[in-house]
Protein backbone atom coordinates (compact mmCIF):
# COMPACT_ATOMS: atom_id res chain seq x y z
CA UNK A 1 0.00 0.00 0.00
CA UNK A 2 2.73 2.14 1.00
CA UNK A 3 4.13 1.65 -2.38
CA UNK A 4 1.37 2.52 -4.28
CA UNK A 5 0.95 5.89 -1.96
CA UNK A 6 4.19 6.53 -2.89
CA UNK A 7 3.35 5.72 -6.58
CA UNK A 8 -0.03 8.22 -6.30
CA UNK A 9 2.40 11.11 -4.61
CA UNK A 10 5.23 10.66 -7.50
CA UNK A 11 2.59 10.94 -10.27
CA UNK A 12 1.35 14.21 -8.97
CA UNK A 13 4.72 15.62 -8.65
CA UNK A 14 5.64 14.17 -12.56
CA UNK A 15 1.69 15.60 -13.56
CA UNK A 16 3.28 19.18 -12.01
CA UNK A 17 6.62 19.00 -13.83
CA UNK A 18 5.52 18.32 -16.53
CA UNK A 19 3.04 21.69 -16.44
CA UNK A 20 6.24 23.47 -15.22
CA UNK A 21 8.25 22.44 -18.37
CA UNK A 22 5.75 23.01 -20.51
CA UNK A 23 5.00 26.55 -19.71
CA UNK A 24 8.49 26.96 -19.68
CA UNK A 25 8.96 25.69 -23.16
CA UNK A 26 6.29 27.46 -24.03
CA UNK A 27 8.22 31.00 -23.39
CA UNK A 28 11.40 29.02 -24.85
CA UNK A 29 9.48 28.63 -27.88
CA UNK A 30 9.37 32.62 -28.14
CA UNK A 31 12.72 33.57 -27.10
CA UNK A 32 14.59 30.33 -28.10
CA UNK A 33 12.91 28.11 -30.65
CA UNK A 34 16.01 26.22 -31.44
CA UNK A 35 16.53 25.12 -28.15
CA UNK A 36 12.92 23.62 -27.81
CA UNK A 37 13.67 21.79 -31.32
CA UNK A 38 16.65 20.57 -30.23
CA UNK A 39 14.50 18.36 -27.53
CA UNK A 40 11.98 17.67 -29.09
CA UNK A 41 14.20 16.37 -32.38
CA UNK A 42 15.63 14.14 -29.50
CA UNK A 43 12.79 12.15 -28.49
CA UNK A 44 11.54 11.45 -31.97
CA UNK A 45 15.20 10.83 -32.58
CA UNK A 46 15.09 8.56 -30.09
CA UNK A 47 12.33 6.78 -31.02
CA UNK A 48 13.38 6.27 -34.52
CA UNK A 49 16.58 4.71 -33.98
CA UNK A 50 15.44 2.34 -31.23
CA UNK A 51 12.54 1.18 -33.41
CA UNK A 52 15.15 0.53 -36.51
CA UNK A 53 17.48 -1.16 -33.99
CA UNK A 54 18.59 -4.64 -32.91
CA UNK A 55 17.02 -4.58 -29.69
CA UNK A 56 18.50 -7.80 -27.81
CA UNK A 57 18.30 -9.00 -24.15
CA UNK A 58 20.48 -12.10 -23.67
CA UNK A 59 18.99 -13.38 -20.24
CA UNK A 60 15.28 -13.26 -19.30
CA UNK A 61 13.81 -16.22 -16.69
CA UNK A 62 10.61 -16.32 -18.88
CA UNK A 63 10.88 -19.46 -19.04
CA UNK A 64 10.07 -20.27 -15.22
CA UNK A 65 6.51 -18.96 -16.62
CA UNK A 66 6.05 -21.93 -19.14
CA UNK A 67 7.36 -24.26 -16.57
CA UNK A 68 4.70 -23.40 -13.44
CA UNK A 69 2.24 -21.66 -15.46
CA UNK A 70 0.54 -24.09 -18.33
CA UNK A 71 -1.97 -21.72 -18.76
CA UNK A 72 0.70 -18.77 -19.52
CA UNK A 73 0.42 -17.97 -23.42
CA UNK A 74 2.93 -15.70 -24.70
CA UNK A 75 0.92 -13.83 -27.29
CA UNK A 76 -1.19 -12.27 -24.31
CA UNK A 77 -0.41 -9.43 -22.49
CA UNK A 78 0.19 -9.43 -18.46
CA UNK A 79 0.04 -7.30 -16.30
CA UNK A 80 2.67 -9.27 -13.94
CA UNK A 81 6.16 -10.11 -14.86
CA UNK A 82 7.97 -8.25 -17.41
CA UNK A 83 8.03 -10.57 -20.71
CA UNK A 84 5.53 -11.06 -23.70
CA UNK A 85 4.82 -10.71 -27.36
CA UNK A 86 3.00 -7.62 -26.81
CA UNK A 87 5.38 -5.95 -24.73
CA UNK A 88 8.26 -6.87 -26.24
CA UNK A 89 6.91 -5.14 -29.68
CA UNK A 90 5.88 -2.11 -27.28
CA UNK A 91 9.35 -1.88 -26.47
CA UNK A 92 11.33 -2.51 -29.66
CA UNK A 93 12.76 -5.92 -28.17
CA UNK A 94 13.46 -7.80 -31.16
CA UNK A 95 15.71 -10.30 -29.54
CA UNK A 96 15.58 -12.79 -26.73
CA UNK A 97 17.37 -15.61 -25.06
CA UNK A 98 14.87 -17.69 -23.35
CA UNK A 99 16.95 -18.85 -20.20
CA UNK A 100 17.30 -22.58 -19.42
CA UNK A 101 17.47 -22.32 -15.46
CA UNK A 102 17.08 -25.43 -12.79
CA UNK A 103 18.60 -25.27 -9.43
CA UNK A 104 22.17 -26.17 -8.99
CA UNK A 105 22.05 -28.24 -6.67
CA UNK A 106 20.03 -30.80 -8.65
CA UNK A 107 22.87 -33.19 -11.03
CA UNK A 108 23.31 -35.95 -13.20
CA UNK A 109 21.29 -37.55 -15.42
CA UNK A 110 17.86 -35.44 -13.65
CA UNK A 111 19.85 -32.16 -14.10
CA UNK A 112 20.28 -33.15 -17.97
CA UNK A 113 16.30 -34.13 -18.10
CA UNK A 114 14.84 -30.89 -16.78
CA UNK A 115 17.30 -28.96 -18.82
CA UNK A 116 15.52 -30.87 -21.83
CA UNK A 117 12.46 -30.37 -21.03
CA UNK A 118 12.47 -26.51 -20.73
CA UNK A 119 14.32 -26.37 -24.11
CA UNK A 120 11.60 -28.69 -25.47
CA UNK A 121 9.01 -25.74 -23.44
CA UNK A 122 10.92 -22.69 -25.52
CA UNK A 123 10.75 -24.39 -28.64
CA UNK A 124 6.82 -25.38 -28.27
CA UNK A 125 6.03 -21.53 -27.09
CA UNK A 126 7.58 -19.83 -29.66
CA UNK A 127 6.25 -22.01 -32.22
CA UNK A 128 2.89 -21.19 -31.43
CA UNK A 129 3.53 -18.09 -32.66
CA UNK A 130 5.08 -17.96 -36.06
CA UNK A 131 4.47 -14.84 -37.35
CA UNK A 132 5.71 -12.88 -34.75
CA UNK A 133 8.50 -14.74 -33.28
CA UNK A 134 11.41 -17.51 -34.25
CA UNK A 135 14.06 -19.44 -32.75
CA UNK A 136 17.60 -18.68 -34.29
CA UNK A 137 20.46 -20.22 -33.96
CA UNK A 138 22.98 -17.99 -35.48
CA UNK A 139 23.64 -13.92 -35.80
CA UNK A 140 22.26 -14.51 -39.63
CA UNK A 141 19.06 -15.82 -38.19
CA UNK A 142 18.63 -13.17 -36.14
CA UNK A 143 18.97 -10.62 -38.86
CA UNK A 144 17.16 -12.54 -40.84
CA UNK A 145 14.04 -12.54 -38.24
CA UNK A 146 14.63 -8.35 -37.90
CA UNK A 147 14.23 -8.14 -41.87
CA UNK A 148 11.00 -9.88 -41.55
CA UNK A 149 9.67 -7.76 -38.53
CA UNK A 150 9.73 -11.01 -36.14
CA UNK A 151 11.39 -11.59 -32.81
CA UNK A 152 14.44 -13.41 -32.73
CA UNK A 153 13.94 -16.20 -30.04
CA UNK A 154 17.90 -17.82 -28.68
CA UNK A 155 18.37 -20.38 -25.54
CA UNK A 156 21.12 -20.12 -23.17
CA UNK A 157 21.93 -22.46 -20.56
CA UNK A 158 22.09 -21.10 -17.19
CA UNK A 159 24.80 -23.51 -15.06
CA UNK A 160 26.90 -26.24 -15.97
CA UNK A 161 25.61 -28.20 -13.93
CA UNK A 162 23.04 -29.19 -16.55
CA UNK A 163 25.63 -30.81 -18.53
CA UNK A 164 25.52 -33.76 -16.10
CA UNK A 165 29.62 -33.77 -16.14
CA UNK A 166 28.72 -35.47 -19.82
CA UNK A 167 31.21 -33.10 -22.81
CA UNK A 168 28.64 -34.75 -25.10
CA UNK A 169 25.57 -33.12 -23.95
CA UNK A 170 27.33 -29.77 -25.18
CA UNK A 171 27.12 -30.89 -28.41
CA UNK A 172 22.90 -32.03 -27.89
CA UNK A 173 22.01 -28.55 -26.54
CA UNK A 174 24.18 -26.80 -29.54
CA UNK A 175 22.00 -29.07 -31.81
CA UNK A 176 18.77 -28.62 -30.02
CA UNK A 177 19.55 -24.41 -30.47
CA UNK A 178 21.62 -23.14 -27.60
CA UNK A 179 23.86 -20.33 -27.86
CA UNK A 180 25.53 -19.62 -24.75
CA UNK A 181 26.08 -22.20 -21.12
CA UNK A 182 26.67 -20.00 -17.85
CA UNK A 183 29.77 -22.26 -16.59
CA UNK A 184 28.32 -22.23 -13.39
CA UNK A 185 25.57 -20.80 -11.52
CA UNK A 186 24.87 -20.14 -7.42
CA UNK A 187 26.64 -23.24 -6.48
CA UNK A 188 29.70 -24.85 -7.97
CA UNK A 189 29.86 -27.23 -10.51
CA UNK A 190 32.15 -30.23 -10.28
CA UNK A 191 34.44 -28.50 -12.50
CA UNK A 192 34.04 -24.46 -12.32
CA UNK A 193 33.98 -22.56 -8.85
CA UNK A 194 30.93 -20.00 -8.89
CA UNK A 195 31.32 -16.75 -7.14
CA UNK A 196 28.13 -17.44 -4.67
CA UNK A 197 30.10 -20.64 -3.36
CA UNK A 198 33.22 -21.72 -1.35
CA UNK A 199 35.98 -22.06 -3.72
CA UNK A 200 37.21 -25.53 -4.05
CA UNK A 201 38.48 -25.82 -7.96
CA UNK A 202 40.99 -22.72 -8.44
CA UNK A 203 38.45 -21.63 -10.90
CA UNK A 204 38.25 -24.52 -13.97
CA UNK A 205 39.18 -27.84 -13.29
CA UNK A 206 40.83 -29.63 -16.77
CA UNK A 207 37.46 -31.04 -17.55
CA UNK A 208 36.09 -27.67 -17.20
CA UNK A 209 38.45 -26.12 -19.66
CA UNK A 210 37.53 -29.30 -21.36
CA UNK A 211 34.44 -27.91 -21.53
CA UNK A 212 34.80 -24.51 -22.63
CA UNK A 213 36.73 -26.07 -26.17
CA UNK A 214 33.88 -28.21 -26.58
CA UNK A 215 31.29 -25.16 -26.56
CA UNK A 216 34.36 -23.08 -28.47
CA UNK A 217 33.92 -26.14 -31.26
CA UNK A 218 30.05 -25.81 -31.46
CA UNK A 219 29.61 -22.13 -31.46
CA UNK A 220 28.56 -21.96 -27.83
CA UNK A 221 28.77 -18.42 -26.09
CA UNK A 222 30.98 -18.82 -22.96
CA UNK A 223 28.80 -17.16 -19.94
CA UNK A 224 30.76 -15.56 -17.08
CA UNK A 225 28.39 -14.51 -15.16
CA UNK A 226 27.92 -16.54 -12.12
CA UNK A 227 31.00 -17.70 -11.71
CA UNK A 228 33.89 -16.75 -9.58
CA UNK A 229 36.80 -14.18 -10.26
CA UNK A 230 39.42 -17.02 -11.47
CA UNK A 231 36.70 -19.12 -13.50
CA UNK A 232 36.68 -15.84 -15.48
CA UNK A 233 40.78 -15.36 -15.78
CA UNK A 234 40.46 -19.31 -16.93
CA UNK A 235 37.80 -18.98 -19.24
CA UNK A 236 39.45 -16.22 -20.93
CA UNK A 237 42.42 -18.21 -21.19
CA UNK A 238 41.27 -21.20 -22.82
CA UNK A 239 38.26 -19.70 -24.77
CA UNK A 240 38.98 -19.20 -28.65
CA UNK A 241 36.15 -17.27 -29.17
CA UNK A 242 35.22 -13.59 -26.93
CA UNK A 243 33.32 -14.44 -23.62
CA UNK A 244 29.75 -12.85 -22.62
CA UNK A 245 28.59 -11.72 -19.35
CA UNK A 246 24.75 -12.51 -20.11
CA UNK A 247 23.65 -10.39 -16.80
CA UNK A 248 26.21 -8.99 -15.01
CA UNK A 249 26.87 -4.85 -14.01
CA UNK A 250 29.89 -2.89 -12.45
CA UNK A 251 31.35 -3.60 -9.04
CA UNK A 252 33.20 0.10 -9.44
CA UNK A 253 28.84 1.08 -8.76
CA UNK A 254 27.93 -1.64 -6.45
CA UNK A 255 30.03 -4.13 -4.70
CA UNK A 256 28.37 -7.37 -5.56
CA UNK A 257 30.41 -10.73 -6.56
CA UNK A 258 27.84 -11.20 -9.49
CA UNK A 259 29.06 -7.91 -10.91
CA UNK A 260 32.23 -7.45 -12.58
CA UNK A 261 35.02 -5.54 -11.63
CA UNK A 262 37.14 -2.85 -13.39
CA UNK A 263 40.06 -4.58 -14.45
CA UNK A 264 37.65 -8.09 -15.49
CA UNK A 265 35.89 -5.88 -17.76
CA UNK A 266 38.92 -4.58 -19.20
CA UNK A 267 39.94 -8.02 -19.88
CA UNK A 268 36.84 -9.08 -21.35
CA UNK A 269 36.72 -6.65 -23.64
CA UNK A 270 40.42 -7.23 -24.68
CA UNK A 271 39.55 -10.21 -25.97
CA UNK A 272 36.50 -8.98 -27.72
CA UNK A 273 33.83 -9.78 -25.20
CA UNK A 274 30.64 -8.06 -23.95
CA UNK A 275 28.89 -7.20 -20.71
CA UNK A 276 25.45 -7.46 -20.68
CA UNK A 277 24.31 -4.92 -17.73
CA UNK A 278 21.97 -6.55 -15.39
CA UNK A 279 19.23 -4.57 -14.00
CA UNK A 280 18.74 -6.37 -10.76
CA UNK A 281 18.18 -3.67 -8.23
CA UNK A 282 20.38 -5.61 -5.48
CA UNK A 283 23.35 -5.71 -8.16
CA UNK A 284 23.28 -1.90 -9.46
CA UNK A 285 22.66 0.15 -6.42
CA UNK A 286 24.27 0.15 -3.17
CA UNK A 287 22.93 1.57 -0.52
CA UNK A 288 19.50 -1.16 -1.81
CA UNK A 289 22.06 -4.26 -1.91
CA UNK A 290 23.45 -3.39 2.02
CA UNK A 291 19.70 -2.72 3.09
CA UNK A 292 18.58 -6.00 1.21
CA UNK A 293 21.37 -7.68 2.81
CA UNK A 294 20.61 -6.19 6.13
CA UNK A 295 16.77 -6.97 5.95
CA UNK A 296 17.05 -10.67 4.34
CA UNK A 297 21.12 -11.89 4.34
CA UNK A 298 21.66 -10.86 0.79
CA UNK A 299 19.62 -11.22 -2.53
CA UNK A 300 21.34 -14.60 -3.69
CA UNK A 301 21.03 -16.66 -0.34
CA UNK A 302 17.03 -14.77 -0.32
CA UNK A 303 16.31 -15.72 -4.38
CA UNK A 304 17.61 -19.33 -3.25
CA UNK A 305 15.52 -19.54 -0.05
CA UNK A 306 12.44 -18.23 -2.47
CA UNK A 307 13.49 -21.09 -5.24
CA UNK A 308 13.82 -23.93 -2.66
CA UNK A 309 10.63 -23.14 -1.13
CA UNK A 310 8.64 -22.85 -4.76
CA UNK A 311 10.76 -25.35 -6.24
CA UNK A 312 9.81 -25.25 -9.84
CA UNK A 313 6.92 -22.90 -9.63
CA UNK A 314 8.30 -20.01 -11.29
CA UNK A 315 5.13 -18.30 -10.79
CA UNK A 316 4.92 -18.99 -6.74
CA UNK A 317 8.95 -17.63 -7.29
CA UNK A 318 7.70 -14.26 -8.79
CA UNK A 319 4.79 -13.77 -6.50
CA UNK A 320 6.95 -14.45 -2.96
CA UNK A 321 9.73 -12.36 -4.64
CA UNK A 322 7.42 -9.41 -4.97
CA UNK A 323 5.57 -9.70 -1.82
CA UNK A 324 8.79 -9.89 0.08
CA UNK A 325 10.25 -6.74 -1.76
CA UNK A 326 6.94 -4.82 -1.04
CA UNK A 327 7.01 -6.11 2.55
CA UNK A 328 10.17 -4.41 2.69
CA UNK A 329 9.68 -1.35 1.21
CA UNK A 330 6.82 -0.72 3.11
CA UNK A 331 8.68 -1.11 6.37
CA UNK A 332 11.17 1.39 5.17
CA UNK A 333 13.93 -1.29 4.89
CA UNK A 334 14.50 -0.68 1.05
CA UNK A 335 15.54 2.27 -0.86
CA UNK A 336 13.71 3.47 -3.74
CA UNK A 337 15.81 2.33 -7.03
CA UNK A 338 15.31 4.00 -10.64
CA UNK A 339 15.85 3.03 -14.01
CA UNK A 340 18.55 5.46 -14.39
CA UNK A 341 20.92 3.58 -12.52
CA UNK A 342 21.29 1.30 -15.65
CA UNK A 343 22.32 4.07 -17.21
CA UNK A 344 25.11 4.45 -15.13
CA UNK A 345 26.17 1.26 -15.21
CA UNK A 346 26.52 1.18 -19.45
CA UNK A 347 28.10 4.80 -18.93
CA UNK A 348 30.01 3.51 -16.71
CA UNK A 349 31.39 0.49 -18.91
CA UNK A 350 31.39 1.91 -22.06
CA UNK A 351 33.48 4.93 -20.41
CA UNK A 352 36.01 1.88 -19.37
CA UNK A 353 36.38 -0.24 -22.20
CA UNK A 354 34.20 2.05 -25.44
CA UNK A 355 30.88 1.28 -26.69
CA UNK A 356 31.84 -1.98 -28.63
CA UNK A 357 32.00 -3.99 -25.41
CA UNK A 358 28.73 -3.08 -23.62
CA UNK A 359 24.83 -4.63 -24.07
CA UNK A 360 21.47 -5.54 -21.99
CA UNK A 361 21.02 -8.49 -19.99
CA UNK A 362 17.95 -7.48 -18.18
CA UNK A 363 17.20 -10.81 -15.68
CA UNK A 364 13.72 -9.99 -16.56
CA UNK A 365 11.37 -12.56 -14.89
CA UNK A 366 14.19 -13.58 -12.38
CA UNK A 367 15.02 -10.27 -10.59
CA UNK A 368 13.84 -7.48 -8.89
CA UNK A 369 13.60 -4.47 -11.50
CA UNK A 370 14.36 -0.74 -10.81
CA UNK A 371 11.33 1.55 -11.21
CA UNK A 372 11.07 2.38 -15.04
CA UNK A 373 12.41 -0.58 -16.04
CA UNK A 374 9.91 -3.27 -15.03
CA UNK A 375 8.85 -4.73 -18.40
CA UNK A 376 10.33 -5.31 -21.97
CA UNK A 377 7.45 -2.09 -23.09
CA UNK A 378 10.04 0.02 -20.61
CA UNK A 379 13.47 -0.20 -23.01
CA UNK A 380 13.03 2.47 -25.25
CA UNK A 381 13.98 4.93 -22.16
CA UNK A 382 17.75 3.46 -22.45
CA UNK A 383 17.72 4.89 -25.90
CA UNK A 384 17.07 8.27 -24.99
CA UNK A 385 18.91 8.67 -21.96
CA UNK A 386 22.20 7.37 -24.02
CA UNK A 387 21.26 9.45 -26.65
CA UNK A 388 20.57 12.70 -24.39
CA UNK A 389 23.97 11.81 -23.07
CA UNK A 390 25.47 12.53 -26.57
CA UNK A 391 26.49 8.93 -27.69
CA UNK A 392 26.16 8.50 -31.28
CA UNK A 393 23.79 6.56 -33.36
CA UNK A 394 25.98 4.07 -33.90
CA UNK A 395 27.13 3.38 -30.56
CA UNK A 396 23.71 3.46 -28.92
CA UNK A 397 23.14 0.54 -31.68
CA UNK A 398 26.20 -1.52 -30.52
CA UNK A 399 24.70 -1.56 -26.92
CA UNK A 400 21.37 -2.47 -27.76
CA UNK A 401 22.27 -5.63 -29.85
CA UNK A 402 24.84 -5.07 -32.58
CA UNK A 403 27.80 -6.38 -30.01
CA UNK A 404 25.52 -9.68 -29.13
CA UNK A 405 25.55 -10.09 -32.45
CA UNK A 406 29.09 -9.87 -33.07
CA UNK A 407 30.21 -12.53 -30.27
CA UNK A 408 27.53 -14.61 -31.88
CA UNK A 409 29.33 -14.28 -35.52
CA UNK A 410 32.74 -14.84 -33.60
CA UNK A 411 31.84 -17.65 -32.14
CA UNK A 412 30.17 -19.27 -35.06
CA UNK A 413 33.73 -18.02 -36.79
CA UNK A 414 35.52 -20.54 -34.37
CA UNK A 415 33.02 -23.27 -34.59
CA UNK A 416 33.78 -23.08 -38.37
CA UNK A 417 37.48 -23.53 -38.11
CA UNK A 418 37.97 -25.79 -35.30
CA UNK A 419 35.59 -28.26 -37.46
CA UNK A 420 37.80 -27.97 -40.28
CA UNK A 421 40.82 -28.06 -38.61
CA UNK A 422 39.57 -31.65 -36.27
CA UNK A 423 36.10 -32.47 -38.51
ZN1 LIG B 1 21.38 -15.49 -13.06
Amino acid sequence: MLREAWMRSARAIATFAIAVVCLFATNALVRTPRATVSADDIAARAHKLHFSSYVIDTHDDTTQRFLSKSSFDLGKRYTDGSIDIPRMREGGMNGIFFSIWIDGKTMGPEAIRQALDQIDLVRTNVAKYPNDIVLCRTSEEVRRAHAENKIAALMGVEGGHMIGNDIHIVNIFADLGVRYMTLSHFYNTEWSDSSTDKPVHNGLTDFGKEVVREMNRDGIMVDISHVSDKTFYDALEVSKAPLIASHSSCRAICDHVRDMSDDMIKALAAKGGVIQINYEKSFIDQTYKDAYAKATGGVVQHLDELKKKCGDDGECFEREMKKAEEQLIAEGKLPHVTWEKVVEHIDHAVKLVGADHVGLGSDFDGANMPEGLEDASKLPIITEALMRKGYSDADIRKILGENTLRVMAAAEKVSTEMKAQNP
